[in-house]
């Protein structure tokens, strides 16, 4: 049986890791929640799972959570604050950590439980982004199992060859027989929009993605394709690539979830329904598989697939994390800080859905310009940089805020 701690528990990705865990009752204990604030949705977690800890962002929301569950016949220990989930991320009593916390706050828990060795379920892209390198070396030092959630990275995990898929990070693409990754992406809801109706967006267009229910801010990413830079980032340390073997897709039906080409001429593709289930599962069950409560993919209703290269116009926070990707740690960890900032004013209806490139790029050229020399092996200053990054990305917000 696996013992689960489940950082960002009340999330989409918590939602989709509960209904695995559903299905397969007698596979997995829950040791541990944790969340930001929503204490609603985490009484009701807890009711439903009766976990050991609680763990929230807030003292406050903590004391609310407690309040509640005085009043049910349950017995959890509720804690919050950073350490406490990183505690509950490096237990003993814990084998796996479903990293699924939101932006850079997921970055200290999921490092605690790379040091601590854990069965690592990486859906936290952003900590990965930011810390790279660091990351990596964590990995291979604690000798943690990681694993990836993302549905791209995780079809490419799919179609790896066994050697390679028990070296995340450290693998060898050429010598494996690789010659390219193939990343795949929908597009997001304004694929076929007129490029000058983009300034005009709403956050409420912005999230409707077309083929995936997430939260809020990986949606507005969808839509930027900014995600699918992160995931460019992501997939250049989960694989060890090198950038002529990393390409990126728009495949707006988003049947096949990403491929990976081989030196032969093969090309092997995972496909499925756009269920995140399905790629937890396999996190959580790997190498055997266990039901997934998805539906099979019916292909009589698939339709045509279709292909296109992206257009750079389109989705200019791509192009900025292609770039940034190969130009080193300073970047990349700037452009996660800028973003962060940038959708969330976004979302608060402050800026444009255009702006928010405008602002990482911004962003990302004056911390590049001044913090070249970093190459960053210590947390301490990746966090400094961060900070810096979101004050400058805050300032050039109020510049651009209507
Ligand atoms: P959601 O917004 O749905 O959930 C975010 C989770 O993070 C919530 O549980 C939230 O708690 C928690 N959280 C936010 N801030 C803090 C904090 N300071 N401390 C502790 N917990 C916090 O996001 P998603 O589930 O969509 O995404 C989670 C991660 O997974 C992201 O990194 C995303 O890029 C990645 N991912 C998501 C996919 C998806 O399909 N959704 C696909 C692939 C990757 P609260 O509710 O209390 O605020």
């Amino acid at each position: 049986m696996r013992k689960l701690t489940i950082l960002g528990a009340t999330g989409s990705i918590g939602a989709s890791t509960f209904k695995v865990v559903g299905q397969n009752p007698t596979e997995f204990s829950i040791v541990a929640l944790v969340a930001g604030t929503n204490v609603e949705k985490m009484a009701e977690l807890c009711m439903q799972w009766k976990p050991k800890y609680a763990v929230m962002a807030t003292e406050q929301a903590a004391k609310a959570l407690q309040v509640v569950l005085a009043k049910l016949p349950v017995k959890i220990e509720v804690r919050f604050g950073v350490d406490a989930m990183c505690e509950v991320s490096a237990f003993d009593e814990v084998d796996t950590v479903m990293a699924a916390i939101v932006g850079a706050a997921g970055l200290l828990p999921t490092m605690a439980a790379v040091e601590a060795g854990k069965r690592v379920l990486l859906a936290n892209k952003e900590a990965l982004v930011m810390s790279g390198q660091l990351f990596i070396d964590a990995v291979e030092r604690s000798g943690a199992e990681l694993l990836p959630v993302d549905s791209e990275h995780n079809a490419i995990f799919q179609c790896l060859p066994a050697s390679a898929q028990i070296q995340m990070g450290r693998c060898d693409l050429a010598k494996e027989g690789i010659s390219h990754i193939l990343l795949t992406g929908s597009g997001g809801p304004f694929r076929y929009s007129d490029l000058s109706e983009l300034e005009s967006v709403t956050p409420e267009q912005a999230i409707a993605h077309p083929n995936w229910s997430m939260g809020p801010k990986i949606s507005v990413d969808s839509a930027t394709m900014m995600n699918k830079g992160l995931e460019f980032i992501e997939a250049k340390w989960l694989f060890n690539a090198k950038q002529e073997q990393l390409k990126v897709l728009i495949h707006p039906q988003s049947v096949i979830h990403s491929m990976v080409q081989y030196q032969d001429g093969s090309v092997l593709a995972q496909m499925g329904e756009p269920d995140m289930a399905t790629p937890i599962a396999l996190t959580l069950s790997y190498p055997e598989r266990i039901p997934a409560g998805v539906k099979p993919l019916d292909f009589t209703q698939v339709g045509e697939l279709t292909f296109l290269a992206p257009d750079y116009n389109r989705y200019p926070c791509l192009e900025l994390a292609m770039q940034a990707c190969y130009e080193g740690q300073h970047a990349t960890t700037s452009l996660n800080a800028a973003n962060e900032i940038a959708v969330a004013a976004f979302l608060d209806n402050a800026i444009r859905f255009t702006d928010i490139a405008r602002i990482n790029h911004h962003v990302m050229s004056k911390v590049c310009a001044t913090n070249n020399h970093l190459h960053s092996h210590d947390l301490e200053s990746l966090l400094d940089l961060d900070r810096m990054a979101r004050v400058i990305a805050s300032e050039t917000v109020r510049e651009y805020s209507r």
